[in-house]
């Protein structure tokens, strides 16, 4: 078989896997309550918080679409002109050109001028958030943020990049197959590694004090046999007054994480509901599933990456011999964020699918739909969330179902137990 004949089959076996993975493990069943019940609740949430909302979210979108386009343009700009060829060597030059320098440093550099374009954008949102007084820290916390991210992305990307031009030098004609499986591994690798050692660059993390809240929570755990380690306070009113929770870690290393500002704003049965919704990511086993979706992604878009990347017109645009080369990194990095733009819809859709199955487990978990319902509201006003979003923008990005429709389904709960 020819190495093109194999990347053919391999992509076709990789896209009937992924499509039966999602077909089969996103919970697709549960379509959102009905939409006169989402208006009800929409008329009862207070009218200024929910102008104010908007007025917040008119105010970051702009800027958000702008960062989205820019990002677009200098990554077709770099990879689909002999600009970012030209950038790859040059940055590899101080090194002798060497491969390894091409592929790490040219690499580097390519993402790098492609983030600070995009900069200003990004300071844009900051100020914005400090102007609707949603960010605690100031322009030093952010940059020192900013670089903290800098940092991880460059030491990931500097294994990523040597690895996978490594695997093109050791491979030249079957690359793609390691590829393929290195970039499914690395998915699965910062899936579960990176939480551990990530989330400590940046929140300082305290077990919650003993008291009758911390007990309830490992309490609920262990009745949904989701067993964890710890529940720990995230220090996360540092950098915002936004409230969250998660649940990291697997089997024995499994911990509930809650922010201080949750613990601050919300009432103890209002943090049981968000914890139970964590709880029910937990059980239903969403980090694994996303994983297994997001690997089989990335090795299916290797083996695209090479069957396009051998397409003549392109390479001639991009003034390279190959794609198997650094110097055709940004056409490989052009194609990749085409992909994730146009994926995008499908992404967020599954995302809510999995969030509204979390709600679900929430409230068969704790019986409480009225405290489910009072934290929505509670969560919608300290994050200044539209409840009801314009639908171009819900079906393009919300990872969550929006506030209403959770409302919604709180009532709809309600009603199930209740008649
Ligand atoms: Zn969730």
């Amino acid at each position: 078989m020819t190495p093109r004949g194999g990347a053919v089959l391999t992509l076709a076996v990789l896209a009937v896997a992924l499509l039966v993975t999602v077909a089969v493990l996103i919970p697709w069943s549960h379509p959102p309550a009905p939409r006169s019940d989402q208006l009800a609740a929409l008329r009862e949430l207070p009218a200024d918080q929910v102008a104010q909302a908007r007025e917040f979210r008119y105010a970051l979108r702009p800027g958000g679409w702008a960062a989205l386009g820019l990002g677009l343009l200098v990554a077709l700009a770099l990879g689909l002109t002999p600009l970012g060829s030209r950038l790859v060597e040059l940055a590899g030059r101080p090194l002798g050109g060497h491969w390894a320098a091409q592929a790490v440093l040219g690499g580097l550099a390519v993402l790098l001028v492609a983030d600070l374009l995009t900069l200003p954008f990004a300071a844009w949102r900051h100020a914005v958030l400090i102007r609707y007084g949603l960010a605690t820290n100031g322009w030093a916390g952010w940059t020192v943020d900013l670089l903290k991210s800098y940092a991880v992305s460059a030491v990931i990307g500097s294994v990523a990049l040597l690895g996978f031009y490594a695997v093109l030098r050791l491979a030249p004609r079957w690359w793609w197959a390691f590829g393929a499986a290195g970039a499914a591994t690395l998915v699965a690798l910062l899936s579960f590694v990176l939480p551990v050692l990530v989330e400590p660059v940046f929140n300082r993390f305290s077990p919650m004090e003993q008291g009758p809240l911390r007990s309830q929570l490992m309490e609920l755990a262990d009745r949904d046999g989701v067993p964890v380690r710890d529940v720990l306070v995230a220090d996360a009113s540092r950098r915002t007054r936004a409230v969250n929770a998660y649940v990291s870690g697997l089997g024995p290393t499994r911990r509930i994480v809650v922010y201080d500002t949750l613990l601050r704003e919300a009432t103890p049965a209002e943090v049981t509901a968000v914890v139970a919704h964590e709880l029910g990511h937990a059980r239903d086993r969403d980090v694994p599933v996303g994983t297994l979706t997001g690997a089989l992604g990335a090795a299916a878009a290797v083996v695209a990456l090479y069957l396009l990347g051998s397409w003549p017109p392109l390479l001639r645009l991009a003034g390279v011999d190959t794609v198997a080369q650094p110097r055709a990194f940004p056409l490989l990095l052009a194609l990749v964020t085409v992909a994730g733009i146009v994926s995008a819809p499908a992404q967020a859709l599954m995302s809510r699918r999995v969030e509204a199955r979390a709600d679900a487990h929430a409230l068969a978990l704790t019986g409480d739909p009225a405290a489910f319902e009072s934290m929505q509201r509670r969560l919608a006003a300290i994050n200044l969330a539209d409840p009801d979003p314009p639908r171009w923008e819900y079906l393009y990005s919300a990872s969550h179902p929006s506030t209403v429709e959770r409302i919604a389904a709180a009532r709809a709960y309600a009603r199930e137990v209740g008649g």
